[in-house]
């Protein structure tokens, strides 16, 4: 059997290549683009303004390709974490977290993650494939219906699920033209977060697009060898070299940098380590989120005492660094930071 084309997967121009192959004028494009985007249709049999035989066969050679909610988790703070199955059974995590201004969608980007860091619950069990932009895109529409369901609008995206997104360059790249293509999501990229531990040649690939969206750089240590330790990634590109390329990234785009800096009990949250990280970031054109470790299971580390937190945030604050500590929220159903694993369980 022929294998259909998902028509998430198609950006527009295609999509009317498609629609001309099969026999139909280009603003047929535009009227199933709204149907997808806008109005969150689920089958070529809901779009009623198109006619039958379009329909019919939009049915035959292509799907529309949605993921399966395999579970959905609500915590206490309202966070909701959904477990979706891709087409070959593999499943990923997407998370959905209220604030003031609105809601945001954490999006996964590979299943699995190749990494390895210390604190991380994605890569444990292994790196297992890139999710396409199609996949990366369907996550963000399954959680925008999701909150528009309740009445809410999903305001801001960040990719900062499971995996590294600059190790899925190329499917990354287009899914940031469909966020910001009006037709399709129609999101500005101020609104998007990119997290990365820190690959320098695709920061600097990155840098070079300049898009609006903020970059978060996962530093998690102030100097080498503790960060070679906390995320293997700095063997390869050490401290120096990543601070060059986010410097280089802040140039070309003009954009303020966040870096992340979780904390472990013990392990990066002295003052000695305090005052390193001042010393890096007091005269760079970025803000620090401190990031409270999140318990997992498999992993012998604890977060740092509240007490630790606010004296290592005081030694930032007092050398100039622009600090926001993160709220910790979906802790309980484990969607906090560092806690997704593709694994759910526990009642939807
Ligand atoms: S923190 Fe990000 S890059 Fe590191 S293992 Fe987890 S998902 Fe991968």
């Amino acid at each position: 059997m022929r294998k259909k084309v998902n028509i998430l997967a198609l950006p527009p121009e295609q999509l009317v290549v498609l629609l001309s192959g099969l026999g139909h004028p280009a603003y047929r494009a535009e009227q199933i683009l709204v149907w997808l985007y806008q109005k969150g249709a689920r089958s070529f049999a809901d779009m009623t303004n198109l006619p039958n035989s379009l329909r019919e066969q939009l049915s035959e050679f292509a799907e529309i390709g949605f993921l399966e909610l395999v579970r959905r988790l609500v915590s206490r703070d309202g966070t909701e974490k959904y477990l979706f199955a891709l087409a070959d059974n593999q499943t990923v995590e997407t998370v959905v977290l209220p604030y003031n201004i609105g809601y945001s969608a954490c999006i996964s980007t590979q299943v699995g993650c190749k990494m390895g860091c210390m604190f991380c619950a994605s890569g444990l069990p292994g790196f297992s494939r890139n999710l396409s932009a199609a996949e990366i895109l369907a996550q963000v529409l399954q959680a925008k219906q999701e909150v528009s369901a309740q009445g809410r609008e999903l305001k801001s995206l960040v990719l900062m699920g499971s995996g590294e997104p600059l190790d899925n360059f190329t499917a990354i790249v287009a899914f940031l033209e469909a966020v910001q293509d009006p037709r399709r999501l129609g999101m500005s990229l101020r609104h998007l977060t990119l997290s990365t531990s820190g690959l320098v040649p695709k920061i600097r690939e990155l840098a070079a697009l300049k898009l609006p969206l903020t970059l978060a750089v996962s530093l998690h240590a102030p100097n080498n060898s503790l960060r070679d330790k906390i995320m293997p990634i700095n063997r390869k590109y050490p401290l120096e070299e990543l601070l060059a390329a986010c410097d280089e990234y802040t140039k070309l785009t003009g954009r303020r940098l966040t870096y992340e800096y979780t904390l472990i009990e013990g392990l990066n949250d002295g003052v000695k380590e305090a005052r390193e990280l001042a010393a890096l970031l007091k005269k760079r054109l970025c803000h620090l989120n401190l990031i409270p470790f999140n318990a997992v299971p498999e992993l012998e580390l604890s977060p740092s005492a509240q007490t630790v937190v606010q004296a290592f945030t005081a030694i930032l604050r007092s050398s100039g660094v622009k600090v926001t500590v993160r709220r910790r929220l979906g802790a309980d159903i484990a969607a906090a930071c560092g806690q997704l694993s593709n694994k759910m369980s526990g009642d939807c």
